[in-house]
């Protein structure tokens, strides 16, 4: 069983040699009288989330996200296949997505909003790691039920051509608003603009003064701003935020590496422009997946939502995957691919 390894805990910027190989060659098998299952995992999902388990455990922070140990496999969201089971709603041939460890094969005990049965395979497997898995339902919660958002508003996306981002732009154009996104290079901003629908978009790392950038493409002002990046983005954001703008804080991915998180100087904009400002973690919403499963799949059926996925073949190249998410080195959901069936 060849795994992912953690070599010891992070800071900083993590690197590719923050992780090992090794292979076990110990039996795996489901223990008798047990709720469990074995699993050959097919997908793993990068999420800019695991970077916060791969530190330190520190009482003093504020994420609920455990550390990964040292010396094991770490942890992330899969797409796997049933291959022995000992759990009453699991069969053997079953497909399923939630936590599994980043190696080929892994016992686990599925829990239900933790682990799910994979219903429809008519789709790419591969797409229960993104868009009708964690990302996709944070895309939809965070913009349905945090955004509050009306036909017509403006939308600006950070992290736009990423997993949730390029389908938080797509959701608000279905809904008649007017969408703006951001990313990191003149590949993605053609992505947002070409296939994803966006009505504008611009690379911020060209930009000289975000809050100049956003006035270009909002001289009327941004009632919406779905917050995937924090720091100097999330301030030029107050400055041009109009009256009574909600901004949904789904993640704050330039802060993530950083020691001491970067101060937001126009916070006072909050008050003078009535905004609101909610931060939403997507498994509070997990009573709701049937729903959205209904609702997305026969969109990407129909052709009503694109969708772009960059693809790592092998678990080999999962470290260097997984690491270039903070250097924007993925263009679309980023995932890992184990085995093919
Ligand atoms: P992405 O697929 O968007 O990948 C991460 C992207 O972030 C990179 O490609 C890069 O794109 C951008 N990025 C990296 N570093 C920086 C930086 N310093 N400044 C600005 N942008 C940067 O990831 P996801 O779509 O999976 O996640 C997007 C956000 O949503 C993250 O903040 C994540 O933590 C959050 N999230 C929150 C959840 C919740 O429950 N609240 C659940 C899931 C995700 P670029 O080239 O554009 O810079």
């Amino acid at each position: 069983n060849k795994q992912v390894i953690l070599r010891d805990h992070v800071s900083g910027f993590p690197k590719e040699s923050d992780f090992d190989f090794t292979t076990t060659t110990v039996q795996l098998r489901v223990p008798e009288g047990s709720n469990s299952v074995l699993v050959k995992n097919l997908y793993l999902s990068c999420d800019p989330y695991m970077r916060s388990r791969m530190g330190k455990p520190d009482p003093s922070s504020a994420s609920p996200a455990q550390s990964f140990a040292p010396g094991k496999p770490i942890i992330g969201f899969g797409v796997s296949r049933v291959i022995e089971s000992a759990h009453p709603d699991y069969n053997k041939g079953d497909l399923l997505w939630g936590f599994v460890g980043w190696e080929e094969y892994s016992v686990i005990t599925p829990i239900p909003n933790v682990h799910f049965k994979i219903q429809d395979t008519d789709v790419p497997l591969s797409y229960y790691t993104g868009i009708l898995g964690m990302p996709g339902m944070t895309a939809y919660a965070g913009f349905y039920e945090i955004c509050s958002p009306k036909k017509g508003e403006t939308v600006y996306v950070s992290a736009a051509s990423g997993a949730v981002g390029q389908l938080v732009g797509q959701f608000a154009k279905m809904m008649g608003c007017y969408v703006v996104g951001s990313a990191g290079s003149k590949e993605k901003v053609d992505l947002l603009k070409n296939k994803f629908g966006f009505d504008d978009a611009f690379n911020y790392k060209e930009e000289q003064d975000l809050t100049a950038a956003l006035k270009r493409c909002f001289p009327k002002g941004i009632d919406i701003y779905f917050e995937n990046v924090g720091g100097k983005m999330l301030d030029a954001v107050l400055l041009n935020m109009n009256p009574h703008g909600r901004i949904a804080v789904c993640g704050m991915i330039s802060q993530y590496n950083l020691k001491d998180h970067e101060g937001v100087h126009n916070l006072s904009s909050i008050i003078y422009k009535r905004i609101r400002i909610q931060g939403f973690a997507v498994f509070d919403f997990y009573e709701k997946y049937s729903k959205f499963l209904e609702f997305v799949i026969p969109c990407i059926k129909e052709g009503k939502i694109a969708y772009v996925e960059d693809v790592a073949e092998g678990l080999e190249k999962g470290p260097e995957a997984l690491v270039g998410l903070f250097h924007g080195k993925n263009v679309g959901k980023q995932v890992v691919v184990v085995a093919h069936e």
